[in-house]
């Protein structure tokens, strides 16, 4: 048993940024550059991105040609959720990649910061960014929650490169989260990469500030972090299946955002009972009525992503069981989510959310 396989790996050869978003230092003007690139491309192969991208960085930033590994350029990417690649290795910006690159262009620093914020609670390892890795659990979940119960004791630099990126069981957290003894936790041979190049770079972008060496949340991002993470159960930072994964996202969800069952109850009788997919979708009587299940069509678990409520009658539509599975569990969505969407289109088109992204949204690996 290889203990590599069990460290927190960092992606790529350095820092995704090295210096407070916007300030065109040499990382973010290589992240920005690569993020161009994709965009301007749309979808882009594996091939032909590393066929390509050194020509680019040269061409359009100070870059200078030397013998790095081209996948080195996507990978913290990919890590972070701003790009994905489908198993027939085509890169694409993600929903999120695509607003990060707008609000940079619109100069809204602070929304790209929480775009970050966002994305390194999506981050999960194993990822394609990080190979070899035997892990199945959220890195930064874990890491902004043990933050949160050390308070302003903080964590110490030797705590993230001997005990942190090790960890790799929920049962070593329970623990700790019963006791609050951070040096219980085991002790291994130190590991650099996630600390220098991940936990750094959280620095650099004032997601993390650090006093006398230890490493607290910064100001401005603390009370979204206490939102995010302080009713999360320490169990819900790992999973063992992760074809789970999005039902996953719902249960943390759950845990994190208040659902009002009278919503549901409403939009129910609003469809009167009938799965807003096709009519003829009959089921059984519940209390009278044609049986259907209420789900809400931008999920609970974007509500992050996003300045409104989503627990509004108006993003809960009726499912008979058949098209509620299918949304969560379903290879395809697009169908179903295109007929969806059309249904909801102007609480959709009034809240600027578009079928597209709808679509990215279900994505969900
Ligand atoms: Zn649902
Ligand atoms: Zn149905």
């Amino acid at each position: 048993m290889k203990t590599s396989f069990y460290r927190w790996q960092a992606p790529g050869n350095g820092k995704i940024f090295d210096a407070p978003l916007g300030e065109s230092s040499y990382m973010n003007t290589r992240t920005l550059s690569v993020l161009h690139y994709i965009a301007s491309k749309k979808r882009v192969s594996q091939s032909q991105f590393e066929l390509e991208i050194k020509e680019y960085l040269e061409k359009n930033t100070e870059y200078e040609n030397n013998n790095s590994t081209p996948a080195h350029f996507y990978r913290p990417l990919l890590f972070l959720g701003f790009i994905k690649m489908s198993e027939s290795k085509m890169i694409e910006l993600t929903l999120e990649g695509d607003k990060f690159l707008y609000f940079y262009e619109q100069k809204n620093y602070l929304k790209c910061k929480k775009y970050i914020l966002n994305q390194l609670d999506n981050t999960k390892y194993p990822n394609l960014a990080t190979k070899d890795i035997k892990l199945q659990l959220f890195p930064f979940r874990i890491l902004f929650k043990i933050l949160l119960d050390e308070g302003n004791r903080g964590l110490s630099k030797e705590f993230i490169k001997e005990q942190l990126v090790y960890l790799k069981e929920s049962d070593e957290l329970v623990f700790y989260g019963a006791t609050q003894e951070l040096f219980k936790i085991q002790k291994h041979n130190e590991y650099d990469k996630f600390y220098t190049w991940v936990i750094n770079s959280l620095v650099n972008i004032g997601i993390l500030k650090t006093i006398q060496n230890y490493y607290f949340i910064a100001d401005d991002i603390e009370s979204e972090v206490e939102r995010l993470y302080k009713n999360l159960s320490y169990e819900s930072l790992f999973f063992s299946d992760e074809s789970l994964l999005c039902q996953l996202d719902g249960k943390t969800a759950h845990e994190r955002y208040k659902r009002d069952a009278r919503l549901i109850a409403e939009a129910k009788e609003r469809d009167a009972y009938s799965c807003v997919v096709s009519s003829e979708h009959k089921t059984f009587l519940s209390k009278g009525k044609n049986y259907v299940e209420g789900h809400h069509v931008i999920p609970m678990f974007q509500q992050k992503n996003y300045g409104f409520e989503l627990d509004d009658v108006e993003n809960i539509v009726s499912l008979c069981p058949s098209c509620h599975r299918e949304m969560h569990s379903g290879d395809d969505k697009r169908d179903i989510l295109s007929k969806v969407y059309s249904i909801n289109e102007v609480y959709m088109k009034n809240n600027s959310v578009t079928l597209d992204e709808l679509h990215k949204m279900y994505f969900c690996t």
